[in-house]
């Protein structure tokens, strides 16, 4: 994994990448984090894959993150007689929460029998992604009556947006609910929330994912999905109650409009960098490399602005659960990030012009930021029990790479998300020196530092106190 690459891979685990020989090979390649969909498979099934995900990364040497992505409410229509109708521009068509036989050319049942309560006259219905759009002519009772604007092929539970959002259903269901127990029970380090409206179905959650996980002595981070449109007034209040944003540009898209997209992803990750939280781009980013052995140029272009933009990582869904190319995607995902970065301006005098420090900890992570920089340091060590001080280095573009070391696995795992920083385990050590000495000898032994090079090291004393660090030390290797 090339070390020069400080923004994060987060990749989705599938058909295409569930044999352990080419997961492996994508963890080689610069995955950081694996995500587990939530919507396919059984417990047994999500418990077998990560173990898989952990047995993979110790094979190649690394420490990979798992994401838990809970399916959330869905607002989906029922099946077909014969799988799939055609919808034709013009036509008429009901979607029917009262219908309990199979759909035809006329009409088909709702797995969502709210949806003739949330919709009016004139409305516009988006299905499959937004592949078909549908106009509300009237509702009757519980049948939605529609007029087809864009057809297509309409198969088997496909899912349904209102444009301008305004459908209501619980961002949590109960099988969400069982689904948050089985992540706990293999400790997964993310926790994603799908479709939350604002910050209390995010706090909800937390309580979940809390109580679920006392029993395993483990805390998930939490990802809220931006991907409704009620969430954006929301912004700031979901980015307080989450520890990571995901800028979910598929469902969102379909809610808000296309064109809206580029410009919320930009407001999303600038405030939740102002937030000193973690921002993850979704959704389409290497799309057409299920099929192909090379991106588009706008492919590239999408991701290296994503970089740009200040993310902390990027994540391909398709590409690596169904694709063709789940090893290459990932190559070019990683080299597309690296280019992207060298060509970024350092502000870290601008990020430090108004900045105010309240915490003994934040200081001495700036402290070191600042110092690094300007001697032009080769590395920066924090030594960290909660991960913050690297969270909060992390949070300001340098190009000098953070090496996080913890004696805690846990918080290990969680870092693999935050960009530029190698979350590094150590031995747990009470002593400073020993410890420092070990440090420096995790450096060396890793090829970063050589004899007479300069580092910055951070830590905490007395050691093994979250939220302790109060040490900055500038030191040359001997
Ligand atoms: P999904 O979320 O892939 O789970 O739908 C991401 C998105 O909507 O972009
Ligand atoms: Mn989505």
């Amino acid at each position: 994994m090339s070390s020069r690459r400080a923004t994060k891979i987060v990749a989705t685990l599938g058909p295409a990448s569930s044999d352990p020989a080419i997961l492996e090979q994508m963890i080689r390649a610069g995955v950081n984090v694996m995500r587990l969909n939530f919507s396919h498979g059984s417990a047994q099934d999500h418990c077998d894959r990560a173990k898989m995900v952990r047995e993979a990364a110790a094979r190649a040497g690394t420490v990979v993150g798992i994401m838990a992505d809970l399916q959330g409410p869905k607002i989906r229509i029922s099946r077909f007689v014969n799988n799939k109708i055609v919808l034709e521009v013009g036509a008429k068509f009901i979607l029917d929460a009262a219908r309990t036989e199979l759909g035809d050319q006329d009409a088909v049942g709702l797995d969502y029998k709210n949806l003739p309560h949330e919709v009016k006259a004139d409305d516009v219905l988006l299905l499959n992604d937004g592949l078909i759009v549908l106009t509300v002519d009237k509702v009757v009772g519980q049948a939605v009556h529609t007029t087809v604007k864009m057809g297509g092929d309409l198969s088997n539970n496909k899912g349904i947006n209102k444009q301008g959002g305004g459908l209501t259903a619980p961002a949590l269901t109960a099988k969400d609910m069982d689904d948050i127990k089985t992540a706990m029970s293999f400790q997964a380090d993310y926790l994603a929330v799908s479709f939350p409206k604002n910050g209390s179905d995010m706090e909800l959650a937390r309580q979940l994912a809390n109580v679920a996980g006392a029993e395993f002595g483990h805390k998930p981070h939490l990802i809220a999905k931006i991907e409704r449109a009620e969430a954006i007034p929301k912004l700031e209040e979901i980015i307080i109650a989450s520890d990571s944003i995901m800028v979910a540009r598929g469902d969102l898209a379909v809610e808000v409009g296309n064109a809206a997209v580029p410009a919320l992803q930009k407001r999303m990750i600038k405030l939740a960098l102002k937030h000193d939280k973690t921002t993850i781009t979704a959704t389409q980013m290497m799309e057409s490399m299920i099929n192909n052995a090379v991106p588009t140029r706008a492919e590239v272009s999408d991701v290296a602005n994503a970089v740009l933009d200040g993310t902390d990582a990027v994540m391909l869904s398709a590409e690596t659960a169904a694709g063709k190319y789940p090893v290459e995607t990932v190559i070019e995902m990683a080299n597309i990030c690296a280019a992207a970065e060298s060509a970024e301006d350092v502000k870290l005098d601008a990020d430090f012009a108004d900045m105010k420090l309240d915490r003994i900890d934040q200081s001495i992570a700036m402290g070191a930021l600042f110092t690094a920089h300007h001697l032009g340091a080769k590395a920066i060590v924090a030594m960290t029990e909660s991960g913050s001080a690297a969270l909060w280095m992390s949070r300001h573009r340098i190009h000098i790479p953070i090496y996080a070391l913890t004696a805690r696995i846990a918080t290990q795992r969680k870092m693999t998300l935050y960009r530029n920083v190698q979350p590094l385990l150590m031995d747990t050590i009470s002593d400073r020196d020993t410890a420092l000495a070990q440090a420096e000898a995790h450096l060396k032994a890793r090829g970063i530092v050589q004899k007479g090079d300069v580092y910055a090291i951070t830590c905490g004393e007395p050691m093994g106190t979250p939220g302790g660090t109060n040490m900055l030390k500038i030191c040359r290797v001997g």
